[in-house]
């Protein structure tokens, strides 16, 4: 693939930079952090005004097909907005519908329900969460137990989901449920339906993870009635719907955009660093391990734009995703690693957050998330499939073993 701009994608360039200049503040875009994209009602006023305006531009979804609202942007236009928002530090859509559910929708759902939910992922203001993983069953999906009977024209679900990321502020759940236990293969028998979390019989309970944020939680399912009409496809096939939407995830988990910008802030930070009466980045040792990682980035963005360009001919991302989550979560761990190793005592949280003292703010401002930022990091070689399971994916799906 030509990776060289030509005239129109430089012309591209500067009608994205000219939008962003436009809807995403310029105070905004100095912060150090991160924004989260929020969840609609309770997003930062900037943030809303960001997908306010990504909406009328119709830019909230570019990688859903045009006839659903998306984008005729070639692959290059696509890396060219990802770079470009990414530098910005502009907030993104949810991934959940945006780019999990969605992809399934359009593909194999029927027209009612692309009518019913397309358009409000479109726009942001209705929220999903994945109920895939159960107790048991994580790595070994295909053993999952919650059980969808039929009973005139509802389903009747019973089961619990676990780890369901922000299901205490999601709408609605896409639910990997069984409907068929006497299948010869655990795969079938499975149909995946979308669930109205306000539906009786559901029932969310947090789970705090190590720095006790509330992200995950536990969602048991007594007798919730799912009307029929809220199965996506066929029934019993939920397995290729779900697989389907796994590659999309993984893709999208890979972050290349994001770890360039990291690597770059990375780079600021240790020109800025004193040391030994020098700074950071004249230490060969230190600077030989951001190099080692650049590396490792600029092969995981040619393999995400060949992934891109498959897409773009109307194909999906295969196994290859799994290349994309694998390289694409160690990188970002490993940068987010370089950065704690550059502030070393600085990357540590506040004292007054650990309630020692009433000191105010210490060392220099990019100390905040650095931290928190690589022990949150960490959980992505487990979310998305597991590092092993991809690195089996990749020997029998993509290398043959
Ligand atoms: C922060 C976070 C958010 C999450 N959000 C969601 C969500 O929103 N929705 C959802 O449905 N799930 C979610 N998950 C769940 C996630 O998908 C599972 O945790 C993951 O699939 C692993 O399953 P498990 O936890 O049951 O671990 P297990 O499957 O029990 O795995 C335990 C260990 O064994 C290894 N292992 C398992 N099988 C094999 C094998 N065949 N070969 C080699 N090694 C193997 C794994 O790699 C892992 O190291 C989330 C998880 C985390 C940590």
């Amino acid at each position: 693939m030509d990776l060289e701009l030509n005239s129109q994608d430089l012309a591209f360039q500067q009608e994205v930079r000219a939008f962003i200049d436009s809807a995403w503040p310029a105070q905004a875009r100095g912060r150090k952090t991160t924004p989260t994209g929020g969840y609609a009602g309770k997003r930062p006023a900037e943030e809303q005004h960001w997908f306010d305006a990504l909406v009328a531009r119709k830019w909230s979804v570019p990688d859903w097909p045009l006839e659903h609202g998306g984008t005729d942007w070639t692959p290059t236009q696509k890396y060219i907005w990802d770079r470009e928002t990414a530098a910005a530090g502009c907030p993104a859509m949810s991934a959940f519908g945006v780019r999990m559910l969605a992809p399934v929708l359009y593909t194999w759902a029927s027209d009612e329900i692309r009518e019913q939910h397309l358009p409000s992922i479109r726009d942001g203001s209705v929220q999903w969460c994945q109920g895939y993983s159960e107790p048991g069953s994580g790595s070994d999906l295909a053993s999952l137990q919650t059980k969808a009977v039929l009973d005139g024209d509802h389903y009747i679900v019973n089961g619990t989901k676990t780890w369901t990321s922000g299901a205490h502020i999601a709408d609605w759940m896409f639910c990997l449920v069984r409907t068929d236990f006497n299948t010869q293969r655990r795969q079938q028998g499975i149909s995946f339906i979308l669930i109205d979390m306000k539906s009786p019989g559901v029932e969310v309970h947090p789970i705090y993870l190590l720095g006790e944020q509330h992200t995950v939680n536990s969602v048991s399912l007594v007798d919730v009635r799912v009307p029929v009409e809220n199965l996506v496809g066929e029934q019993d096939k939920g397995w290729t719907y779900a697989k389907g939407l796994l590659t999309h995830e993984r893709t999208g988990i890979a972050g290349v955009a994001r770890s360039q910008i990291a690597l770059r802030q990375l780079r600021d930070l240790a020109a800025a660093t004193e040391q030994n009466g020098g700074v950071l980045a004249e230490d060969r040792s230190f600077v030989e391990k951001i190099d080692a990682v650049e590396v490792e980035l600029m092969a995981l963005e040619i393999t995400e734009l060949r992934t891109l360009a498959t897409v773009e001919k109307g194909g999906a991302p295969g196994p290859e995703s799994s290349i994309l989550k694998l390289k694409g979560t160690e990188i970002s761990q490993r940068i987010a690693e370089l950065k704690v190793e550059a502030l070393g005592y600085y990357s540590m949280p506040y004292p007054d957050e650990l309630s020692l003292d009433n000191e105010g703010p210490i060392g220099p401002e990019e100390s905040l998330p650095a931290l928190q930022a690589m022990l949150w990091g960490r959980a992505s070689t487990i979310f998305g499939g597991s590092t092993e399971i991809q690195k089996n994916i990749v020997a029998k799906a993509v290398l043959g073993l």
